[in-house]
């Protein structure tokens, strides 16, 4: 199945170029997962990127690399700053859908089943889950997402939602410049109104404890000591990134051959960076990144309200500071080797090493963390990035990465498996009929996807999370 799979070194695997392939194409997998391995879409979909002009390198396959629209998930494609294409399928059709961890200075070993119930409720009770939600903000109205999609989380928290230093902790300081709301479709405007929102199926906030702390010094540092309790959310840019994927690919598909680029699928619709299509791209895009950033801020604003009406106190007494907000679905201008380059990762992770001068100020000795969630019934990891990680344009994988898809999940997985291997842990579901589509059997095992990378250096390991309660959307 994997026959074309060349190993290259440890845990590296090379798909030679062929046919209309201009360059290699790079897996990263151990033995346990190549043993598994089963992907030959995914392979193919990592070898149509590699057709695309203008790349500054191989396209990466990431260990939890899957199936996806365009480039596989788990795919990190680096195009030549100036020469290069920018694609909208290689960011995905969830744009800026990320992760962000809160560390309380609570104790899981204090905390009892009943307390958790009712932050469960309080936090359900503010945050819309499921499919197509609007917010529950009526003072949210489109003066304010205009704001938001030129600042991002620092617009929210200028007016109040949140607190000044949670900026710090975002990825971009939670504002993508280069935004312009005008290039988007009228359908665009009209699914924003979701801010504030969880959305569906995948996305999910999450209490957690710090179960096994590998860096003491580090996990420290971020606040996330042994025992303590952690709250991460993960979603995205809900509708709006949707639409602007699905009108950019239609943009693309047809711009494409004006520019001369023969696009191996549609799926990887893709026109130069400098052409008009590509900036208008760019501008979308980073406005639903920043309406990403700011909807997990609205969110972490409502969360620890959550926490304020359960426990009775500020939240200020509860910890619950932003560890750090990633994005997994992102293109960004970043520099290496002087050379400027648009990295595109779908379901990657940027973890950056110490002393790289992207990193927060806060941050610049210790490298930001990157925060890499399992499943609802198994652990998730922060860890940092490294010096070697160059070679992955400091990426890692952005979760474990599905074995089986939403609807196999559902035939396989029997609903008493599902509730056996969740054991203790407390879930809530918008759709439950649709939980098995996310049953801890459906992903891999977390613990062999992150050491992947981490025994080859390209990341390192600080703390493993493991969930206590979880609301699914
Ligand atoms: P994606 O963004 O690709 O949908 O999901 C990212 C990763 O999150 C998945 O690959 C999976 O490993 C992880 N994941 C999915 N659901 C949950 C959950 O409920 N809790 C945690 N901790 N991780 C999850
Ligand atoms: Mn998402
Ligand atoms: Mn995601």
């Amino acid at each position: 199945m994997n026959k074309k799979l060349v190993k290259i070194g440890p845990n590296r695997y090379c798909l030679p170029r062929e046919g209309k392939m201009l360059v290699d194409a790079i897996v990263y997998l151990s033995s346990e997962l190549l043993a598994i391995f089963d992907e030959p879409i995914a392979l193919q979909q990592l070898a149509d990127a590699a057709c695309l002009p203008g790349l500054a390198g191989p396209p990466l396959g990431m260990p939890d690399i899957h199936q996806g629209f365009g480039l596989p998930i788990g795919g990190v494609m680096a195009s030549d700053g100036e020469n290069g294409v920018i694609s909208a399928g290689a960011v995905g059709m969830d744009i800026n859908c990320g992760v962000r961890l809160l560390a309380s200075n609570l104790l899981a070993a204090n905390i009892t089943t009943r307390k958790l119930t009712s932050l469960l409720e309080a936090i359900e009770a503010r945050i819309p889950a499921g499919v197509g939600k609007a917010t529950k903000h009526r003072e949210i109205k489109r003066e304010l997402i205009e704001r938001v999609f030129y600042e991002g989380a620092v617009e929210v928290v200028e007016r109040g939602y949140g607190w000044p230093e949670d900026l710090e902790a975002i990825e971009e300081g939670g504002r993508l410049s280069g935004a312009r709301p005008g290039v988007l479709s009228k359908e665009a405007w009209e699914r924003s109104n979701q801010l504030a929102t969880l959305g569906g199926g995948n996305h999910f906030i999450e209490l957690g404890v710090v179960n096994e702390v590998y860096d003491p010094t580090l996990a420290e540092f971020f606040g996330l000591t042994q025992g303590r309790v952690t709250v991460m959310i993960h979603t995205g840019s809900r509708g709006l990134g949707h639409q602007i994927c699905t009108d950019f690919t239609e943009i693309m598909v047809q711009a494409a051959p004006r520019y001369g680029i023969q696009l191996p699928t549609k799926g990887l619709a893709a026109v130069p960076i400098q052409s008009r299509e590509g900036k208008d791209y760019f501008a979308a895009m980073a406005c639903a990144v920043n309406f990403a950033f700011a909807n997990r801020q609205l969110i972490t604003h409502d969360i620890r309200e959550a926490f304020e009406e359960v426990y009775k106190t500020d939240a200020g007494n509860l910890g619950l500071k932003v560890v750090y907000d990633i994005a997994h679905n992102i293109a960004k201008y970043e520099l290496y080797d002087g050379k400027k380059l648009l990295v595109h990762r779908k379901g990657a992770t940027r973890a950056l090493p110490a002393g790289h001068p992207a990193n927060p100020p806060s941050l610049k000795e210790t490298g930001h963390p990157a925060i890499i969630p399992g499943s609802m019934g198994s652990s998730s990891y922060v860890v940092v990035g490294t010096a070697e990680a160059e070679e992955t344009y400091y990426s890692v994988n952005h979760g474990a990465g599905r074995v089986l898809s939403r609807r196999a999940a559902r035939k396989s997985i029997s609903m008493d498996e599902f509730e056996r291997s969740m054991g203790d842990i407390i879930y809530r579901a918008r759709r439950p009929s649709r939980l098995l589509d996310e049953a801890p059997q459906a992903y891999k095992n977390i613990d062999q996807v992150v050491d992947t990378l981490a025994s080859i250096g390209i990341t390192r390991k600080v703390v493993k999370l493991a969930p206590l309660a979880v609301i699914k959307g």
